[in-house]
């Protein structure tokens, strides 16, 4: 059983803050995900939680006991890197899996039937006999992904460990990964930089950003309603369309208006917006809650149409503005080809772009179902989001 507490963590090298007052609680058989663009504090955090780095500040707590001061060995935690790095003075991948095994001192018997358990589960049992330098990386990564689970630990850190692998392996591990912890029924905290893994596989997901945790929040959540502009440019791929225009009420109506273009609020978004009003707002909508050939829509043009497989994303313009909308397929249109487009009010969220924070959420989110079939991530720019 481990739960794992963050207190107000912080940690500095030299000048600079790689993770920031950092306070998060990761509940016992959980897999919690930090994810975030490169330098944002993730890597640190997890080596602060198994030992392998010094906290500047705060505490990590283990089931209540404050461990900030002990070695990573002394901690009931286990590793796994992205390098996959195997110990290269022993030889053979079987012996490479039980090593930590037989240094807990557990009969030889149960060590052969731990090894061959664990290497079925993920598909290396034929690599079991040989050396780490006849193995590819990739097979490396699952041998020493064997090796970290085939410890009893309260919780498996992972730093991306799929990162060496090829696409499709990828996709293949994500869903042995998470059959893995339904498995083994423990705490996983794991560390990545792209979006798909962390909605396909958490629990929880932290959204960091420059060491902070923008967001923390189920898949569902953060997809549904994301907390500001980074937020929501970062998870979703294809991601979120923004349109830069301004609030407006007209005639007892409340307008959204860009570039010539009224897109009406819904009218729930009376309270949420009021403060908005008259000024600048940023409006999200995710690209398959764009309508195309409605009536009554707004003309458009194709820009360009790519087919996915089931869908196609379709990019209109709008006057200067590119939008993507994804519509299953087939959709066969010629580049130029006139459209009208439409932005349902109930799927519209609408951002402060003073802050970045999201001030209305999309009232009924498409429901979480085209994700994987995407591994494009996005890098955002800056916490309110590179919208422009
Ligand atoms: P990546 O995905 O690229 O691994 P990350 O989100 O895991 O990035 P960290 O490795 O935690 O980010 O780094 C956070 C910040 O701390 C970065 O600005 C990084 O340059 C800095 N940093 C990390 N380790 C050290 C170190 N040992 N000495 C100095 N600065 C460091």
């Amino acid at each position: 059983m481990a739960e794992v507490r963050l207190e107000n963590v912080r940690k500095e090298f030299g000048g600079v803050v790689a993770v920031d007052d950092l306070s998060l609680t990761i509940a016992d058989r959980e897999f919690l995900t930090l994810v975030g663009p490169s330098g944002c504090g993730k890597s640190t955090t997890l080596r602060m939680i198994c030992g392998l780095e010094r906290t500047s500040g705060g505490e990590v707590f283990f089931d209540d006991q404050p461990v900030a001061h002990l070695p990573a060995n002394k901690r009931d935690v286990a590793m796994v890197f992205q390098s996959y790095a195997l110990y290269p003075h022993i030889r053979r991948s079987r012996r490479t899996s039980g090593v930590a095994l037989r240094m807990m001192r557990v009969p030889k018997a149960e060590i052969a039937s731990r090894v061959d358990q664990v290497a079925a589960s993920l598909g290396i049992e034929n690599l079991l006999e040989r050396k780490p330098k006849a193995l590819s990386g990739g097979q490396r990564q699952r041998v020493a992904l064997g090796r970290a689970v085939i410890r009893d630990a309260g919780a498996y850190l992972l730093d991306e460990p799929l990162s060496n692998l090829d696409a499709q392996l990828r996709v293949t591990m994500r869903a042995e990964l998470k059959r893995l912890h339904a498995d083994l029924r423990r705490t996983f905290i794991y560390v990545t930089h792209d979006q798909v893994e962390a909605m396909t596989m958490s629990d929880r997901i932290a959204v960091m950003k420059d060491g902070l945790v923008q967001q923390c929040a189920s898949p569902e959540e953060i997809y549904a309603r994301p907390a500001n502009l980074f937020v929501a440019s970062f998870m979703g791929s294809p991601p979120m369309n923004f349109l830069h225009g301004e609030v407006q009420r007209e005639d007892g109506k409340l307008l959204f208006r860009h570039q010539g273009i009224a897109i009406e609020l819904p009218d729930h978004a009376s309270a949420a917006v009021d403060d908005l009003s008259g000024r600048e707002a940023v409006l999200g909508i995710r690209p398959e809650d764009v309508l195309l050939g409605v009536e009554n829509g707004t003309a458009a043009k194709i820009f360009v149409a790519e087919l996915l497989g089931a869908d196609v994303l379709v990019t209109v313009s709008l006057g200067e503005q590119l939008v993507k909308a994804r519509v299953p397929a087939p959709y066969q249109v010629g580049v130029n080809a006139q459209v009208t487009v439409e932005f349902p009010a109930e799927k519209v969220h609408l951002f402060d772009p003073s802050d970045g924070r999201a001030v209305l959420a999309a009232r009924s989110a498409t429901p979480l179902n085209r994700q994987d079939s995407v591994v494009a991530n996005q890098s955002p720019a800056a916490a309110k989001g590179d919208t422009g």
